[in-house]
């Protein structure tokens, strides 16, 4: 399950800011994916929630939001969002494209609390 190597990144990213900022709890991680990584929303929440277990991140909100797929036609040179399931271009119909933003996995912020 390709989530729970994603949640290994997130703890370990998260662990880096906690400790760098002193963070003795964290309660919110905001997470960018994009819509091409294939990441199931809520297979990620449950091995996150699984690897956080009695650790400081234990009980923070993950909140995960999906940035949509940006795409770049090769033939015509027109950009356009693209569906998961159809990514021709609207402008000429090709379907050689180059992959803008979609394929990102991205921490977005971390907070927590300092306590003791
Ligand atoms: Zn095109």
């Amino acid at each position: 399950m390709h989530e729970v190597g994603i949640a290994d990144s997130i703890m370990g990213i998260t662990k880096d800011v906690a400790r760098e900022n002193g963070l003795t709890r964290i309660t919110n991680i905001t997470i960018q994916i994009g819509q091409f990584t294939a990441i199931e929303a809520d297979a990620l929440d449950f091995a996150f929630q699984l690897m956080t277990k009695d650790t400081p991140v234990e009980g923070a909100e993950l909140v995960i939001e999906k940035t949509p797929l940006l795409l770049r036609c090769k033939k015509c040179e027109g950009e356009y969002s693209g569906e998961i399931d159809n990514l021709s271009c609207p402008l000429c119909g090709a379907e050689d494209y180059m992959i803008l933003q979609g394929r990102e996995m991205v921490v977005k912020s971390i907070s927590g609390e300092k306590i003791g």
